[in-house]
């Protein structure tokens, strides 16, 4: 507990980060996670997991941007992500953070913004997932959707089982039949906002994918959790959902075995693959999520 809230704070230190990407013990942690810093790259991996039977969702790395025109080269990315995708024949979307696309500078500029991926995912009919961040953007992040789900039905969301306020948000979305992905939560949030304890968190995970598999428009499960992942299949065979009713969603690089075994079965499995040069961020969390990963720092410190 203490190394995750250890790793989450330095995810945010400038400092670390010149340490880390200094450091070239890094690097295969970097590689074992991120699919590359450029696009051809990231398309080269989505081309690989296609043909291994699973879809891709492409995440072009940014968050917290503070200037508009960083906001603005953040969606070219995106739209050029989008249509490489459709040049390449690629089974892929993309998903975006609206910290990128310059919601802590001004909620309306990141609405505009957000505007012309989806209308450019619509014109190329491809589904945009907007990610969810800290707790201090959940409001406005689900305020952005709002008012895009007015006029565009190929945008959803994602929902955090460690909140406290995620089963009336999830209920909220099933009533307007709006998409989510459900995860368990990436950042270090304080006990007034959400679960702290692993126990606590993978019941609401339970309990809410249930409902969403029950009630939602194609759910995506999102975690690594094998008996999460079996109470969510015995779940949809008990109610006689078929396996093209939902998708099963994984992170790059993180088991890849249990992946290939999902997908063998017959299920759905997208794999959420960030590329891009600002993998810091991004990969401070995953350590988080499993601070044994530090391991593979550790051991390459003395690799020569
Ligand atoms: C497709 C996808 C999209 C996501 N999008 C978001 C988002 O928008 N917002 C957000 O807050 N979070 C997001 N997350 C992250 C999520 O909130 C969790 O932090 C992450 O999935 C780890 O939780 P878990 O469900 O895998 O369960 P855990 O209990 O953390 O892990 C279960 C098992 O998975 C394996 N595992 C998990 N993480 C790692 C790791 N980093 N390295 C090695 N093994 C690991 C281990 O075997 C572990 O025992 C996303 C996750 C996925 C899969």
């Amino acid at each position: 507990m203490l190394a995750r809230a250890v790793l989450l704070r330095l995810s945010n230190s400038p400092v670390a980060e010149r340490f880390v990407r200094r450091s070239r013990a890094s690097a295969g942690l970097v590689r074992r996670f991120i699919a590359g810093e450029t696009l051809d790259s990231a398309c080269a991996v989505v081309r690989d997991l296609n043909a291994a039977g699973m879809s891709a969702t492409l995440d072009y790395l940014g968050e917290n941007v503070t200037n508009p025109a960083e906001a603005r080269a953040s969606v070219e990315t995106c739209l050029r992500t989008q249509n490489a995708i459709r040049e390449r024949g690629l089974n892929a979307n993309v998903s975006v953070k609206l910290t990128q696309l310059g919601l802590d500078i001004d909620t309306d500029l990141a609405t505009e913004n957000l505007r012309a991926v989806v209308e450019n995912g619509e014109r190329l009919g491809q589904f945009v997932r907007i990610d969810m961040e800290s707790s201090a953007h959940t409001e406005r992040t689900l305020a952005v959707h709002r008012s895009l789900w007015q006029s565009h039905r190929n945008v959803g969301i994602v929902l955090q089982s460690y909140l406290y306020r995620t089963d009336a948000d999830l209920e909220a979305a099933i009533a307007q039949g709006i998409r989510v992905r459900l995860v368990k939560g990436a950042y270090d949030e304080p006990a007034s906002v959400a679960h702290r304890k692993k126990t606590d968190v993978d019941a609401a995970f339970l309990r809410q994918a249930k409902r969403l598999l029950d009630a939602g428009d194609y759910p995506a499960i999102a975690t690594h959790d094998e008996r999460l992942i079996r109470g969510c299949q015995e779940h949809a065979v008990s109610i006689g959902l078929s396996l093209a009713s939902y998708e099963f969603q994984m992170l790059y690089g993180i088991r890849r075995d249990l992946q290939t075994a999902l997908c063998g079965l017959g299920h759905p499995v997208r794999i959420y693959t960030p590329y891009g040069e600002k993998w810091y961020g991004y990969m401070m969390r995953r350590l988080a999520e499993r601070p044994a990963n530090l391991w593979f720092i550790v051991k390459n410190l003395f690799r020569r």
